[in-house]
C-alpha cells in the first residue's frame, strides 16, 4: 500500500494510496522490527494527509517526525 521512500524525485508527490498531490510534508518513521534505530524511513504527504498518515505510523508507534519537506530536503545529505 505504501512503499515511497524516496524524497528525491524532481517533484514530490504524496505517498497516500492514490493521491497525486504535491507532498508538502516528510513523515520520519522507523519500525524497530525490520530497522535500526537510527534509520529513518520516509512518506511524503500532502496537506489533506499528512494526519492520516501521521496516524497511520503513530498507532503502530512507527513515526517519529514530521517536517515539512522543505525543511528535510535542506537538512538531508542524500
Ligand atoms: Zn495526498
Amino acid at each position: 500500500m505504501l512503499d515511497n521512500d524516496q524524497v528525491s524525485e524532481e517533484k514530490p508527490i504524496c505517498s497516500a494510496k492514490g493521491c497525486r498531490a504535491d507532498a508538502v510534508w516528510v513523515l520520519a518513521w522507523n519500525n524497530p522490527k525490520l530497522h535500526t534505530p537510527e534509520r529513518r524511513k520516509t512518506w511524503l504527504a500532502c496537506e489533506e494527509h499528512r494526519e492520516h498518515l501521521s496516524q497511520f505510523l503513530g498507532v503502530r508507534g512507527f513515526l517519529k517526525d514530521v517536517v515539512p519537506l522543505a525543511e528535510w530536503e535542506s537538512e538531508e545529505t542524500p
